[in-house]
């Protein structure tokens, strides 16, 4: 762990104070980093709108492959980051690593970045999201953010003015991984979420718990009276997308479709593209 967290620094240190397009660097191949802490990189899960199948975006998940461990996950290395104030400097290469590689997939395409709680206590951060919006070219509509509902265990006040701010630019803003954090209806009335992600744990339920059934039925419901659209995350099987689809949700993301993967991989997933549903009768062209 206190290795994770000096090669992590390391990195990050290998790769900034060189303004943001250089740091951005820091998740290419090509950086010069010391081999042992080895390199950061951004996979891509595309999101498919249910009705229609037609990829409407992707998410940016980031990759550490360490040159002596090999990859670490982030849900190991990303509470280090945060623990250690690694975050903002990590989010920030995140953001705009983000934003150029969303400049070479099509521009219907929204790309969404996942924010640390961390990173939204900062006094800057919206200065920050919308000059590297403006450093990109990247168009605000394009860019989505993901938030957990951890941001409210806390006193909320300056991270819901970044979000407004940025909201008020055309950013859009998303719950992720709704239902697991603490009496999660009251967040729903303190911002306008455009978009509410229904957790995996509910997904992997759907077939075997009633409960869970009834619980993404009614998130779904909440979701439209609210005006706020619905994505599924952790969809693996077609069964799951059929229950999905019954209970009006509007778009997943999952191995069903597809894992993360490479910017040139998803570009070579949309060049063959085939909006043809799993359950369509065939298999889909895009699993392969
Ligand atoms: P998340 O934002 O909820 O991302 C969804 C996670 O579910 C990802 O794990 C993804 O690879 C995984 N996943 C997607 N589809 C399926 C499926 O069908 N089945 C299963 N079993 N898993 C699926 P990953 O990439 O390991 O990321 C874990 C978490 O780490 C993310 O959860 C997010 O909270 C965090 N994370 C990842 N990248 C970043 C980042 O750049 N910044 C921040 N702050 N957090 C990040
Ligand atoms: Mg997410
Ligand atoms: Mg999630
Ligand atoms: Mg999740």
């Amino acid at each position: 762990r206190v290795t994770l967290e000096r090669s992590l620094r390391t990195l990050l240190e290998a790769t900034a104070g060189h303004g943001t397009a250089a740091a951005a660097g820091g998740l290419a191949p090509c950086i010069e980093v010391p081999d042992e802490v080895g390199r950061l990189q951004l996979h891509w899960q595309p999101r498919i709108a249910i009705d229609g199948w037609q990829v409407i975006g992707a998410e940016a998940l980031l990759r550490w492959h360490h040159g002596t461990l090999g990859s670490v996950p982030p849900s190991e290395f990303i509470p280090i980051a945060e623990e250690s104030g690694l975050i903002e400097a990590l989010g920030q290469q995140v953001l705009a690593r983000a934003c150029m590689e969303a400049l070479r997939l099509p521009a219907h395409l929204q790309v969404s970045v996942n924010v640390s709680p961390i990173q939204l206590r900062r006094a800057h951060f919206a200065d920050s999201v919308l000059q590297e919006l403006h450093a990109s070219g990247l168009p605000a509509e394009r860019l989505e953010l993901e938030i957990t509902e951890s941001v409210f265990i806390a006193d909320a006040t300056l991270p819901l003015r970044h979000l407004h701010q940025l909201r008020q630019c055309g950013v859009q803003v998303a719950l992720d991984d709704f239902g697991t954090g603490y009496s999660s209806l009251a967040y729903l009335r303190r911002f306008p979420f455009d978009t509410l992600k229904i957790d995996r744990a509910f997904v992997r339920e759907l077939m075997s718990r009633h409960d869970a059934r009834a619980i993404v039925q009614t998130i779904i419901e909440l979701a439209r009276t609210l005006g706020m659209h619905t994505l599924a995350e952790g969809v693996e099987e077609p069964a799951q997308l059929q229950l999905l689809r019954e209970a009006g949700c509007e778009a997943i993301q999952g191995w069903l479709v597809a894992r993360p993967m490479p910017l040139d991989e998803l570009r070579r997933l949309l060049a063959n593209w085939r909006p043809l549903a799993p359950d369509a009768g065939r298999a889909p062209l895009s699993t392969a």
